[in-house]
């Protein structure tokens, strides 16, 4: 479960952000994850209980903002939203794509005190 490695990478990025700006709670967590990162967010919260004990992030809230997937259509000369990879373009249905947007997975904000 790549998912639990990604919650630790979470825990160690705020752990620094911790010592950087000397907060020592996090109240929640907010996360970008775009449709291509292959993320599934239920298995990303069950990691997150796991990981965040003992952390300063320990009993904060997971808030999973999910973002579509985009790609160029060469055919359409224009960007189209995609829910996975090799989709066809929703408006072509060409295969011609290339993935552009929504493999991102980043802490967009954190609630410390
Ligand atoms: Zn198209």
């Amino acid at each position: 479960m790549h998912e639990l490695s990604l919650c630790q990478s979470i825990i160690d990025t705020i752990e620094a952000e911790a010592r950087k700006q000397h907060f020592s709670r996090v109240r929640s967590v907010r996360l970008e994850i775009g449709a291509l990162a292959g993320v599934d967010p239920e298995a990303l919260r069950f990691g997150w209980e796991v990981v965040n004990a003992g952390t300063p992030a320990e009993g904060a809230a997971l808030d999973i903002i999910g973002l579509p997937g985009a790609a160029w259509c060469f055919e359409c000369q224009d960007t189209v939203e995609v829910e996975q990879y090799y989709d066809p373009c929703p408006h072509c249905q060409s295969h011609k794509l290339q993935v552009t947007g929504g493999q991102q997975l980043k802490i967009k904000e954190l609630d410390v005190e």
